[in-house]
C-alpha cells in the first residue's frame, strides 16, 4: 500500500490525505473537522495576516520496533500552545481537544507513517491563527485551529553527525521581554536573514546572544543550546529561549544517568570550556556541535575530533530508544495512538 520511499524523504512539506480543524466562534471551539483540502479560506482582514495573532507546534509521531504508533508528550505541546495563545492573545485551545486533533490527524495518515529503521517520523504541525477580520490593532474574535502532518526523514540528512554553527551578533530573534518564549511565527521571521547569511557560508544554523548584552548565549535558531562540562548538562536560562520539549526531557534523562543539570545564564565566554556542545529540538533531536565561529569577534571554537562526543551519543541513544519503543519508557513521555 505503502509507495514512498522511506528511505529517502527529506525533512519538508509534501501532502498528505487529510487535516484535521477546529473553528472558534462565537465565544466557543465547534467540532472536530476533518479536511481534505490544503488551502485555508479565510478573511483578508485576519489578524494572522496582518498582526501576526499566530502560533504553532511541532511534534512527531514514531512508528516503534513493536510496530506500535506513539506520540511524543503531546500534552508538553497542548500546554504550550495555550502559553503561546495567551502571550498573543488568541483562545487557547483545551488541553484535550489539542491531543484529540493530534491523535485523529495521525490516525487519517496513518498510511503516510514512516516504519520502523528508516529514522523517519510523521512531523506534526498544529496551527492556530487569528482568522477574525480587523483592522485596528486588536485580538480577533475568530480562530482555527489546525493540524496537518508529514512525513519527514532526519532534520539533517547526515543523521547523528555533528554541525559547524556561527554566531549572529547583526540580528537578535528576540528581545528578552518579547514573544521568545512562546512559539510564534514572528521570532522565525526575525531569523530568517541570519538563518540565510549562516547558510551562505556554509553554517548549519546560527547561535543567538541575548538580545540586551550580547554576553550570553540564548539558542540556536530554531534548537535549544546544550554544553557538556565533565558530569555537568548546562543550558541557558534565559526569558527569550523557547522552552524546547526536547530540552527539559533531556535533562530529566540526563539526571536519570548521573549528571548535574544547571539551569543559568551562560556566557559566551565559558564556549572555550565545554566538552562537548549540542542543540537540541523536536526536529534536531540532539545534534552535536563540532565548530562554533564568531566572524565578528574573530573567535573559533571547535569540539571533539570532527565526531561526536560520548555524552552527547550516550543521551542520543538513551533518549531515542525511549522514542523508537527500543526500551520501557520510565517518564511516561510516549502514548500509542490506536490507529
Ligand atoms: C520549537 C522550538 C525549539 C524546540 O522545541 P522542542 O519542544 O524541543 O521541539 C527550540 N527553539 C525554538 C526557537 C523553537 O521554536
Amino acid at each position: 500500500m505503502n509507495t514512498l520511499d522511506w528511505k529517502n524523504i527529506p525533512f519538508g512539506y509534501s501532502d498528505t490525505d487529510y487535516n484535521v480543524r477546529c473553528y472558534y466562534r462565537n465565544g466557543a471551539w465547534g467540532k472536530i473537522e476533518t479536511s481534505s483540502s490544503v488551502m485555508i479560506s479565510m478573511h483578508m482582514a485576519s489578524t494572522c495576516l496582518h498582526y501576526g495573532q499566530e502560533g504553532f507546534e511541532g511534534l512527531k509521531a514514531y512508528t516503534g520496533r513493536d510496530g506500535k504508533v506513539r506520540l511524543f508528550r503531546v500534552e508538553e505541546n497542548a500546554r504550550r500552545m495555550q502559553k503561546t495563545a495567551e502571550r498573543v492573545l488568541m483562545e487557547p485551545p483545551p488541553v484535550e481537544l489539542f491531543c484529540e486533533m493530534v491523535r485523529e490527524a495521525v490516525r487519517l495518515n496513518a498510511r503516510f507513517i514512516p516504519p520502523y529503521g528508516y529514522g523517519s517520523t510523521l512531523y506534526i504541525r498544529p496551527l492556530l491563527i487569528g482568522t477574525g477580520p480587523e483592522v485596528g490593532v486588536r485580538p480577533a474574535k475568530e480562530y482555527l485551529l489546525i493540524i496537518f502532518v508529514v512525513p519527514v526523514g532526519p532534520y539533517f540528512k547526515e543523521g547523528f553527525q555533528p554541525v559547524d554553527m556561527m554566531i549572529d551578533r547583526d540580528h537578535d530573534r528576540a528581545a528578552p521581554l518579547g514573544t521568545g518564549d512562546v512559539k510564534v511565527g514572528g521570532n522565525y521571521a526575525a531569523s530568517l536573514q541570519s538563518l540565510e547569511i549562516a547558510k551562505k557560508l556554509g553554517f548549519s544554523s546560527t547561535i543567538y546572544l541575548d538580545a540586551k548584552e550580547k554576553k550570553f548565549i540564548d539558542e540556536c535558531g530554531p534548537a535549544n543550546f546544550i554544553g557538556i562540562k565533565g558530569k555537568k548538562y548546562i543550558t541557558p536560562a534565559s526569558s527569550s529561549i523557547l522552552p524546547s520539549i526536547t530540552n527539559k526531557s533531556l535533562q530529566q534523562l540526563a539526571e536519570s544517568l548521573g549528571y548535574e543539570v544547571e539551569r543559568r545564564p551562560v556566557p559566551f565566554e565559558e564556549l572555550a570550556e565545554f566538552d562537548e556542545v549540542a542543540e537540541c529540538g523536536t526536529a534536531a533531536v540532539l545534534t552535536p556541535i563540532k565548530k562554533i565561529v564568531d566572524p565578528v569577534a574573530g573567535k573559533t571554537f571547535t569540539y571533539g575530533n570532527g565526531e561526536a562526543g560520548p555524552v552527547c551519543t550516550e543521551l542520543y541513544k538513551a533518549y531515542t530508544a525511549i522514542q523508537w519503543g527500543e526500551v520501557p519508557d520510565p517518564f511516561g513521555w510516549t502514548e500509542i495512538v490506536e490507529l
